[in-house]
């Protein structure tokens, strides 16, 4: 008996406000396309010219341990988007989605 399992990605319930590209996340592995947005789902982006969602080689930023305070001098932040609320969220706020403050904070999903 054969069995086939479907794997069914995950959606994401925040975006960062910034683009992919500005936390130095690599670009489209097609075209190069330096653009790309934030897919609908975790771990992916969204390549505009191709329009197909694909998994970047580098995360940028998120690869390593974060320094947001680093980030910040160089203008990177981590205010996030709510996709449920439709809301920003900042990064020093309570509800932000990784917060430890936040009782109902996530696991990384960049
Ligand atoms: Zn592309």
């Amino acid at each position: 008996m054969s069995q086939c399992v479907a794997v069914e990605l995950k959606r994401r319930d925040y975006v960062y406000v910034m683009a992919p590209a500005d936390y130095e996340m690599s670009g489209c592995p097609h075209c190069g396309c330096n653009e790309c947005q934030w897919s609908e789902f975790v771990h992916r982006c969204w390549c505009p010219k191709c329009k197909v969602d694909f998994e970047p080689e580098c995360a940028g930023v998120f690869d390593g341990p974060i320094m947001v305070e680093l980030c910040g001098m160089l203008g990177i932040v981590f205010d996030s988007f709510d996709l449920t609320t439709q809301q920003m969220v900042p990064f020093e706020a309570p509800t932000w989605p990784l917060s430890p403050e936040n009782p109902n904070a996530k696991v990384r999903e960049e």
